[in-house]
């Protein structure tokens, strides 16, 4: 059972800390669209910064690895909640970048074969 969009809302939310405006949308295909974008940066009048991205847990984690160096790099001072999983996404982003390395002509369409 797919937890309902305003549950993942409020989870994304709670996790994200005081700074973050989250938004999910669903797309043409039914899916979410995580967009989380920072309510200071937005406020000082700086470049709109956000995250977007698709996709179920897949799509929440990148939006949410996204808004945790966005929070390290400009408001290093702020605490939240996601900051937690930052050797995570610091993880999954050196994993990222290991597989496009390692394969840079391709897409991969999935896992497996
Ligand atoms: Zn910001």
């Amino acid at each position: 059972m797919t937890a309902s969009r305003s549950a993942r809302e409020k989870k994304a939310v709670s996790e994200a800390g005081p700074l973050a405006r989250v938004k999910i949308d669903l797309d043409e295909h039914r899916k979410f669209v995580y967009k989380i974008s920072c309510s200071q940066c937005v406020a000082k009048g700086n470049r709109n910064w956000s995250a977007y991205r698709p996709g179920d847990d897949n799509g929440f984690m990148a939006a949410m690895d996204r808004w945790i160096f966005h929070l390290r790099e400009k408001h290093p001072e702020t605490d939240a909640p996601c900051l937690a999983f930052l050797p995570e996404a610091q993880q999954r982003l050196h994993e990222r970048r290991e597989k496009h390395d390692a394969d840079p002509g391709t897409r991969s369409a999935g896992d497996g074969s």
